[in-house]
């Protein structure tokens, strides 16, 4: 219906196909969906901290108040957790599958593994060392 509409020159605001709460932006999609929302607290609670950010510069700013090592790890979390949510968004999209958090999350553990395993820093006295070496 909206996609016939829009055909027809009508223009609508699309709706947040994850939440249909909100309007559909890459902003909103991101940092603001309740879907991107669980995997950013749960990626604070993995590094032990707090979920105060609302756009990427405060989250990389974040990164600041942790030693070089899992800063770098911090910065990749970051990273991975927008890069899998809007593959999980395009999934979604063009291939029908439901957006899947488990699976982003999934996804960004191997991303902050294959990081951990090439940073030269030691962290074995860090909660995060178990995923890497478990
Ligand atoms: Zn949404």
């Amino acid at each position: 219906m909206e996609k016939t509409l829009q055909k027809r020159g009508i223009q609508l605001a699309s709706m947040c196909c994850m939440c249909c709460k909100e309007e559909e932006s890459l902003n909103h999609l991101l940092w603001h969906c309740n879907r991107a929302k669980d995997l950013w607290s749960w990626l604070c609670q993995l590094f032990g901290c707090n979920y105060d950010f609302e756009g990427l510069e405060q989250a990389l700013t974040k990164g600041n108040n942790f030693s070089s090592l899992i800063r770098d790890l911090w910065n990749v979390g970051v990273l991975a957790v927008m890069v899998e949510t809007w593959k999980g968004e395009n999934k979604r999209l063009f291939e029908g599958e439901r957006f899947n958090s488990y699976s982003c999350s999934y996804k960004v553990r191997w991303w902050l593994r294959a990081a951990g395993k090439l940073s030269k820093g030691t962290f074995r006295s860090n909660p995060l060392y178990r995923w890497f070496y478990p």
